[in-house]
């Protein structure tokens, strides 16, 4: 997504090499509908709406243009699956307690004890088979849920995979940041990592300890788990449920957002009390000494210094 960058600043009505790419990126979160074809590198009125649509839901500044911010936000690590049902559960927004949403027509499970299994393949090891099961057990703390692990890939309810690009669904994965996973609405059960992100387990990194590319399972996990529930995205930022995380930042907790979205289609679990949960470990993985600093004057100052160095992800 790094080459989102050169489109800053463009123009509508300016025909640039590559806008086009934008414009499937918009697509494939739902911000023009699925029917658009053979996109070209017009800077037309399709973009200028769908860059609309696409800044409300980020609680941008409406420009309808590439501006920095929008960009900005653009080119962060993201879950694949798409912002927006379709455009027009987006329009109408008929939630309005919370900014979670569900997908279209509202899939759940029929059945509230499920089970996941490892595609035996991948041969993960153990630690990163305990760090998924432990996304498992945030979402059972809320719910009367239960997520019980199994051996057998093919019984399994939920059935968790790592792939590398195309892998024969309709979401092929990108290399290293761009989309870090997807999962599927209910009853499907797919659970699909990006094997080549550097994924960090247990606070350590698969490839090297690096806060460019660095990208927590947990909590990833975490948040594709909700979608295998039948959430969608939320547009709260603080949520687990909102879509890009930034590299290396660990966030994990369920905010007020996601249990009221999620509880709102399985109920709530009886041990729950909302007033003793729920406030945020949310941390920055190798940040030295911002290991334990709150998570918001790093990501301004490392967002402005990506910003003046342009040198964000890359
Ligand atoms: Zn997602
Ligand atoms: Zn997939």
């Amino acid at each position: 997504m790094d080459e989102f960058k050169k489109f800053i600043g463009a123009n509508a009505g300016e025909i640039i090499e590559g806008l086009s790419k934008v414009k499937r990126y918009l697509q494939h979160y739902g911000y023009i509908p699925d029917s658009a074809k053979n996109f070209t590198n017009s800077f037309d009125e399709t973009l200028v709406s769908a860059i609309k649509s696409y800044q409300q839901y980020y609680n941008l500044q409406q420009t309808g243009q590439l501006d920095t911010k929008t960009v900005g936000q653009m080119i962060l690590p993201r879950c694949g699956n798409r912002d927006v049902g379709n455009q027009t559960s987006h329009s109408s927004h008929v939630h309005s307690v919370g900014h979670f949403e569900y997908f279209p027509d509202n899939p759940r499970w029929d059945k509230l004890a499920l089970t996941f299994a490892f595609k035996p393949e991948n041969e993960l090891r153990e630690n990163y088979k305990k760090t998924i099961a432990r996304a498992f057990a945030r979402w059972a703390v809320v719910t009367p849920m239960t997520f019980t692990r199994i051996e057998s890939y093919s019984d399994a309810d939920i059935k968790i995979a790592f792939y590398s690009r195309e892998h024969g669904d309709e979401g092929p994965f990108d290399g290293p940041l761009g989309q870090l996973a997807h999962a599927f609405a209910p009853p499907a059960g797919l659970f699909h990592f990006d094997s080549e992100e550097n994924w960090v387990v247990e606070g350590e990194p698969l490839k090297s300890p690096s806060r460019f590319t660095a990208v927590d399972l947990e909590s990833v996990a975490v948040h594709e788990i909700g979608h295998l529930l039948g959430l969608g995205h939320s547009s709260d930022r603080d949520s687990v449920m909102f879509a890009t995380l930034p590299t290396s930042v660990r966030k994990v907790t369920l905010r007020r957002d996601d249990i009221a979205g999620v509880q709102s289609i399985y109920g709530a679990n009886s041990n729950f009390n909302e007033s003793d949960s729920q406030t945020s470990d949310d941390i920055v993985l190798f940040g030295g000494a911002s290991d334990v600093a709150p998570l918001w004057p790093f990501m301004t100052i490392l967002f402005a210094v990506a910003l003046v160095n342009n040198i964000f992800l890359s």
